[in-house]
């Protein structure tokens, strides 16, 4: 029989938080479905977390659970494709361990997809950001950068807690992309998605693992999967640097400036201008080609269609 209802669990050093994850899921599943799966995904983790899984592991042999141990830190994104190409669930829940994210909205998730099968996926949102001012600011910045200059429309305050039907699931795993920014995919991939509100809690126990270094790190990756625009900079800065050059030309000609046999300054100034603009303009150039090849190799497919009814099945 298929799974009803998949969670995927990614855990780094979450000792202190697996065993009331555990608790608490069971407890939120009661009345709902007993046919659900756990899939924790021990990202490399550096404490107890892995031994404290495999406790839960060999004590409830009732529920249905997996544990899938990285042999390093792989990331977070690696653990949620990881879990969710172990999962088989009609709904595959993405929910963080440390219950910021509660199991409980993970069962309000799929009782909308029970009720509503006009959507394919339902994502939380944070109702109320608990970031400092400044991390706000620079994240409601980079929400407008990304959004401007790529091809995708990310919601503000989206996180990766959702719910996603198998259609959605299979289509996700189909892109093997190495650098993944699950943001920018489920965005990419289209469906019809029912955004629900959700309060982020206070982590059960240790501490985020966002370093500042991690976060721009993510934002470059963010920015790198979805817009190839730093790479075709150099066009308009070359054209932007010959206008100039062109300008600056004939106002040292007409101003007579630099110009004399003897002291050429100002026609060697235009004509190291002139250059730099022209190398700029084919750095960009190249950088077009990059770019067209930077999409082509991460060889996502040239559409995704939701159903198809064709005249065989019509009978
Ligand atoms: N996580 C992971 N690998 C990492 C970092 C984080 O699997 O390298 C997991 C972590 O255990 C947690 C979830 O991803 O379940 C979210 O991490 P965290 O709570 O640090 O992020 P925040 O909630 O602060 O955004
Ligand atoms: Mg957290």
């Amino acid at each position: 029989m298929q799974i009803k209802h998949s969670l995927v669990i990614p855990c780094f050093n979450e000792e202190g938080n697996v065993e009331i994850f555990f608790r608490a899921a069971k407890e939120a599943f009661k009345g709902y479905t007993d046919n659900y799966e756990l899939i924790f995904v021990n990202d490399g983790s550096r404490d107890k977390t892995g031994e404290k899984l495999k406790k839960i592991f060999e004590e409830n042999k009732d529920t249905k659970i997996k544990i899938i141990n990285f042999s390093r830190n792989f990331g977070k994104e690696s653990a949620m494709f990881a879990g969710l190409e172990a999962s088989s669930g009609e709904y595959t829940t993405i929910i963080d361990a440390d219950m910021q994210q509660r199991p409980e909205v993970a069962v309000q998730m799929g009782k909308i997809l029970n009720e509503h099968p006009e959507y394919d996926m339902v994502a939380a949102f944070q109702e109320k950001r608990k970031d400092g001012a400044l991390l706000s600011k620079v994240k409601t910045a980079f929400y407008s950068v990304i959004n401007k200059v790529s091809e995708v429309n990310l919601i503000e305050d989206a996180s990766d807690f959702r719910t996603m039907r198998r259609n959605v699931v299979e289509t996700i795993i189909s892109l093997t992309e190495y650098h993944r920014f699950s943001k920018g995919i489920f965005s990419w991939i289209g469906f019809n998605t029912c955004s629900i509100p959700y309060e982020v809690m206070e982590r059960e126990s240790g501490e985020t693992k966002w370093s500042v270094r991690k976060l721009i790190k993510y934002a470059l990756d963010g920015i790198m999967a979805y817009t190839d625009l730093p790479l075709k900079l150099p066009v308009y800065f070359g054209i932007g640097t010959g206008i100039f050059d062109v300008l600056l030309f004939l106002c040292l000609l007409i101003a007579d400036l630099g110009f004399d046999k003897d002291c050429g300054l100002g026609f060697i100034a235009c004509l190291v201008i002139f250059l730099f603009a022209i190398l700029s303009v084919f750095l960009g150039i190249m950088g077009i080609y990059i770019g067209k090849i930077h999409t082509q190799v991460k060889s996502r497919p040239i559409y995704i269609a939701k159903e198809i009814l064709t005249y065989e099945e019509n009978t």
